[in-house]
């Protein structure tokens, strides 16, 4: 089939190439020509592993193109992906202005058939707005509208586009599911979900609101096993082995970040006060991330004697999660700006988010960059450990004269450590 995707973000891009993958004809639009110009020659704009060789692939067998020109975009496709950024607004809410914009172009330029497909996080009845706009050009007739929210994890993208535990499909008549199943038939059957469009844009919100609240839990638990002397990684692998709870998102840190999570928690707080519902826990959940990082940096600040001023700090990790560049509310960044802004110099290391890092910290002349890990944590008053990137848990303690060490991902081996006369606190834990 014939696949336009509008927006060649992370969503965007890696769910293009995976069209393309399953054997889809698919033109990429976004409205960033750099970009484009990027990807046309065979660059990925963003770090994500594999998406570089998968693309290749894809353009070899024909399969992929891009572009920023809509009309030859959308010519002859039969299913529009949109997949534009929806961003927090002021006020908390999601910013549904890309969404509409990408929806009243297609709408603009449609001359044939289409079904347009909202894969970014959107509130409840925005599909309802995209199928308002479309009546008012009186497109109604040849345009449709459905859901189909995305579920893939930064840094595991393909193979969670893969490999999905299920796909959510909402729409309003059959011909749309026809679509939907057609564009999925690679996948086995029972993955497909079927929903109305509201329940679709909901189930996404409803999803990352449970996983973000099952952070804040183990976050708290976390505080409590350090305030009775108890340990944290015992008691998250016995309470996730009970079934009920399952094991996954129960590693204590130092807070929910990233482009996901902390938006779609505020917005779906708004959607409800929108349709008067109280959501208490969700509520609480954003509170309790608030604190959480800010607790991070009175934690660090205490093991230098709550004076910060001319402090050398080794920051391992910028990114909001290890295995990307996405530095969008990485508590890591949070960290270090508070810490900078109290006098410290930080010394900071990321092996894929130093470009963006370098952009959003540029007034801060005390945070320096190092792309050596070892140079980065070498010689300082601490040593922070802020992202879960894999190799930061194989540190090697001879290459480091820095004898503080606070493991914010809890990924070093304490005692292995302690053992070697390095003063070593992590989260949860004596
Ligand atoms: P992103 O910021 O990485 O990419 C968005 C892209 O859309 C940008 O390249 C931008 O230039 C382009 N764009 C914006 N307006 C456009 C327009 N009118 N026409 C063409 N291109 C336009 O965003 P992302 O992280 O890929 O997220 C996209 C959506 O998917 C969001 O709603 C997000 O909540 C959701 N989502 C993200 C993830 C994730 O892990 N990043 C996972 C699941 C869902």
């Amino acid at each position: 089939m014939k696949i336009t995707v509008i927006g060649s973000g992370y969503v965007g891009l890696v769910s293009g190439i995976c069209f393309a993958k399953i054997g889809h004809e698919v033109v990429c639009v976004d409205k960033n020509s750099a970009k484009i110009a990027q990807l046309n020659s065979g660059e990925i704009p963003i770090y994500e592993p594999n998406l570089k060789e998968l693309l290749a692939e894809a353009k070899e067998a024909n399969k992929i193109s891009f572009t920023t020109d809509f009309t030859s975009a959308l010519k002859d496709a039969k299913a529009v992906f949109i997949a534009v950024g929806t961003p927090q607004g002021e006020d908390g809410s999601a910013d549904l202005s890309y969404v509409l914009a990408a929806a009243q172009e297609i709408a603009e330029i449609a001359d044939s058939p289409k079904l347009i497909i909202t894969k970014s996080t959107v509130p409840a009845a925005t599909g309802a707005k995209i199928q308002k706009l479309i009546a008012e050009l009186n497109k109604q007739d040849l345009l449709f509208v459905a859901s189909n929210p995305e579920f893939l994890r930064e840094g595991s993208a393909i193979e969670d586009f893969m490999n999905p535990d299920r796909i959510v499909i909402g729409a309003d008549n059959p011909k749309s599911f026809a679509t939907l199943e057609e564009i999925y038939a690679y996948f086995p059957k029972e993955k497909l979900v079927k929903t109305d469009i509201v329940t679709a844009e909901l189930i996404k919100y409803a999803a990352n609101s449970f996983l973000a609240a099952k952070i804040s839990f183990i976050n708290e638990m976390a505080d409590l096993c350090e305030k009775t002397g108890g340990n944290i990684r015992q008691l998250s692998r016995a309470i996730g082995l009970d079934s009920r709870i399952g094991d996954k998102f129960l590693k204590p840190g130092p807070g929910f970040g990233g482009s996901c999570f902390p938006k779609d928690i505020l917005a779906i707080l708004n959607i409800a006060k929108e349709y008067d519902v109280e959501l208490s826990l969700i509520d609480s959940v954003v509170k309790s991330n608030k604190k959480r990082q800010m607790n991070m940096v009175k934690k660090i600040s205490a093991l230098l004697g709550n004076n910060l001023s001319g402090k050398k700090i080794g920051l391992l990790g910028l990114a909001f999660k290890g295995n990307t560049d996405d530095i969008r509310y990485s508590p890591a960044i949070f960290i270090a700006k508070e810490l900078a802004n109290n006098g410290a110099d930080i010394f900071a290391h990321d092996f894929e988010a130093i470009k963006n890092a370098r952009s959003e910290l540029a007034d801060f002349k005390n945070i320096h960059f190092i792309s050596n890990l070892y140079e980065a944590a070498d010689n300082r008053d601490i040593l922070i450990i802020a992202t879960e990137w894999p190799q930061y848990g194989e540190i090697d303690p001879s290459k480091i004269s820095t004898k503080k060490i606070i493991d914010l991902r809890n990924i070093l081996d304490g005692e292995k450590f302690r053992a070697l006369g390095f003063e070593y606190f992590s989260i949860g834990e004596k």
